[in-house]
């Protein structure tokens, strides 16, 4: 039985899976991504996930076949180097992140990006294996995208797929990558955080930040959002709205330009919303569809949390779907 092993490297957490060939779970692990230290403690503490998924699944990670990695930042995936990954400690350069990796686990190890590698699980095993074309969209803390069309994402140049830097509104809000208007701007969970201070300081009432203290978080996660929304917060349901208003508008100039048979809902808060999230998206965007008669289905990302390990573990198969590799 070939076993391989997938990582899924993200800003707070890194989720490390191994598969046998039939694409089960055989051993899983989770951990929190260093917030101090070089991308060498990263490798570390990646490593050590690793190695307890690899325990979990009774095999030696040097005898895995081969371990997968979806990063964020620029991936080089000939090289094995990640680029300026700025959401983890200290990564401004170039870090050979397949070398040290393979060094610590004693095996072979490629890198992919993290929503490519998130979008060809889904394309593979979960659900947009019955569509002949979808878009991806992870809503979490930037908001992140694919086009696939008979399983295969659409690279364009190197960029496509950012959906979260599609324009919602011209000359409007300032998006964390500098420009303006863009849908991550009002969508993304860290622009929204942003704008829950603000209302918050201008003298709204909000629970959200009294929750983000109550649970030791230095941040707003989903989890803080849900809660809030539970306990029928008017700065969080505002806050949120706007986001979807902007997933709205955003996502449907997407199909009005590609015509897609489905759209897949993925990331943080869209995995932590789930059905909800993808039917009030699907309303939202209603409204501003050209072929409205026959919208496309919304559907919530199968694999849920593992969906990045397991597409990254899909780079070392032979069974990859032809989009794979960055
Ligand atoms: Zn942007």
């Amino acid at each position: 039985m070939a076993l391989r092993g997938g990582i899924d490297l993200g800003g707070t957490k890194m989720q490390a899976v191994v598969l046998d060939d039939q694409h089960q779970v055989r051993g899983q692990a989770r951990g929190q991504t260093p917030l101090q230290g070089e991308p060498a403690d990263v490798a570390r503490a990646m490593a050590a996930v690793l190695r307890e998924a690899a325990g979990e699944a009774q095999v030696d990670p040097a005898e895995l076949t081969a371990i997968g990695v979806g990063s964020p930042g620029q991936v080089d995936s000939a090289a094995g180097t990640v680029t300026n990954a700025a959401n983890l400690p200290g990564w401004r350069g170039t870090f050979p992140l397949a070398q040290a990796l393979g060094d610590e686990l004693r095996t072979t190890v490629r890198i992919t990006n993290d929503v490519g590698a998130a979008t060809d699980a889904e394309a593979l095993l979960g659900a947009g294996h019955d569509l002949a074309s979808f878009i991806a969209v992870y809503w979490g803390t930037g908001v992140g995208g694919a086009f696939v069309q008979g399983g295969r994402r659409w690279r364009g140049r190197g960029f496509a797929g950012e959906i979260g830097h599609v324009i919602v509104k011209a000359d409007g809000a300032r998006c964390p990558c500098g420009k303006r208007g863009h849908m991550e701007a009002y969508a993304g969970r860290r622009a929204m955080e942003e704008r829950a201070r603000r209302l918050a300081e201008e003298g709204h009432h909000t629970v959200l930040f009294k929750l983000m203290e109550q649970k030791g978080r230095d941040r707003l996660t989903s989890g803080i959002w849900e809660k809030a929304l539970e306990h029928g917060d008017e700065v969080a349901k505002e806050v949120v709205d706007r986001a979807y208003r902007a997933l709205g508008a955003g996502v449907a100039s997407a199909v009005n330009f590609l015509d897609p048979e489905g759209v897949v809902l993925g990331g943080g808060l869209g995995i932590r919303f789930g059905e909800p999230a993808a039917e009030r998206l699907s309303e939202e965007m209603r409204p501003h569809l050209f072929a409205d008669q026959r919208p496309p289905a919304v559907r919530v990302a199968r694999l849920g949390d593992l969906g990045g390990a397991i597409g990254a573990s899909l780079l070392v198969t032979q069974a990859a779907p032809a989009g794979v590799s960055a």
